[in-house]
């Protein structure tokens, strides 16, 4: 095992990311090591990255809750998984298994949770330590660059459309087509629901359109309830909120049918104006959802082992991670970026980038 390893490291919120050369820790008891193959750059790393919310990160961390890897070290009493599985490092990087949410299948809200990328360090490394009992699974059929973005904006779709109760054959809304909407519409089309996406930007509609999305709204262009309840006759029965912008949440429940739910996933900071004579005299439900329970992810994976779900992929090496959150701040992804561990190019630029740099250290 090498003792050290690259890593981009948020050293202060709002600055950009370091490149730097950080420690190789070894598993203690009852965690792994995983040697990064691939890792998805969420717009949550870019909260993560600038402190934007209320429960904040402690810099310097390593951000990246998508990093899908092989087992190359175990800790002492591991026996889930075994040297050679390969995995994927989860936001739900692990929770305590024994508290009521634990009990009833809902450790995604444990009050002990820990976040990977965020409470600890996660997959913008070649390096990341895990908690065998939370890591993903990753099927046999998926490469580890297409599987990334599934165990954050795959899951995280997948169990909000499960949220709104939105039936196949029912109509469902999705505001905002970038890495979580692109995943989003085609997990809803194979659950058997006609689509709405909503977004800001043309050449995200008419990848949605590509993506089976039934019908399109530019929410910057129309008023989307305006548009969607004309075109229908009510709103959306289902109602999935993806956009990082406070505007799309209002929009959000105008699309919302009547005794329809709106699931907010989307997370930009800040609160947004509830209309409560609508929500009340509409019967309304709007509920927040957040990623997904280990049930979830197994579920979520195998729509794309079958094939009827693809994450569509930039790949990129570590080195051009301010590049990226740059393009994400400014909608300028297409759908998703994956950092490329195995692309020696990007080895070369970062050890060039950490000649220039004295190593530092980063907490476990
Ligand atoms: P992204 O940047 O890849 O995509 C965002 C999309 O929203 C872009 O296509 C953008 O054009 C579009 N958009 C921006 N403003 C809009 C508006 N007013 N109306 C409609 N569309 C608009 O981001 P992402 O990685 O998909 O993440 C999206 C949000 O979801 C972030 O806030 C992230 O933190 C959050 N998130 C939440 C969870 C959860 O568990 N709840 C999990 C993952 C990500
Ligand atoms: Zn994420
Ligand atoms: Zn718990």
């Amino acid at each position: 095992m090498p003792k050290t390893m690259h890593a981009a490291v948020v050293t202060a919120f709002g600055k950009p990311l370091e490149l730097q050369e950080c420690a190789v820790h070894l598993p203690g008891p009852g965690q792994i090591l995983v040697k990064t193959e691939a890792c998805g750059v969420c717009h949550t790393d870019l909260h993560a990255a600038k402190g934007d919310w209320p429960l904040k990160p402690t810099p310097p961390f390593i951000p990246g809750h998508e990093a899908i890897g092989i087992v190359v070290a175990l800790g002492a009493g591991v026996t889930i998984v075994k040297e050679g599985d390969r995995v994927g490092v989860p936001w739900l990087y692990s929770a305590c298994g024994h508290c009521e949410y634990c009990l009833s299948a809902w450790e995604t809200v444990c009050a002990e949770a820990k976040f990977g990328g965020y409470t600890q360090n996660g997959g913008f490394a070649e390096y990341v330590l895990a908690d065998p009992n939370y890591v993903a699974h990753i099927p046999k059929e998926l490469n580890p660059a297409e599987a990334a973005p599934l165990i954050c904006a795959g899951i995280t779709t997948y169990k909000g459309i499960k949220e709104t109760e939105a039936r196949p054959g029912e109509w469902i809304a999705i505001s905002g087509c970038g890495g979580l909407g692109h995943l989003a519409i085609q997990y809803a089309k194979v659950m058997g629901l006609h689509v709405c996406a909503v977004d800001i930007d043309d050449g995200k509609l008419a990848h949605a359109t590509r993506l089976g999305a039934d019908m399109v709204i530019n929410a910057r262009a129309q008023n989307p309830g305006e548009v969607l309840k004309k075109a229908i006759g009510g709103g959306a029965h289902g109602v999935l909120i993806t956009a990082p912008s406070l505007p799309a949440f209002k929009q959000g429940i105008e699309m919302t049918r009547k005794r329809g739910t709106c699931a907010l996933v989307g997370l930009p900071p800040g609160e947004f104006p509830t209309p409560l004579f609508d929500i009340v005299a509409n019967c309304i439900t709007i509920r927040g959802s957040f990623v997904g329970t280990r049930i979830d992810m197994a579920e979520c994976l195998q729509f794309a082992a079958e094939g009827k779900v693809k994450a569509d992929i930039e790949l990129q090496p570590l080195a051009s991670i301010n590049t990226i959150f740059e393009r994400l701040e400014h909608g300028d992804v297409p759908s998703r970026v994956v950092l490329d561990f195995t692309d020696t190019k990007s080895d070369k630029i970062a050890d060039e980038a950490r000649a220039a740099k004295p190593a530092v250290p980063v907490h476990a």
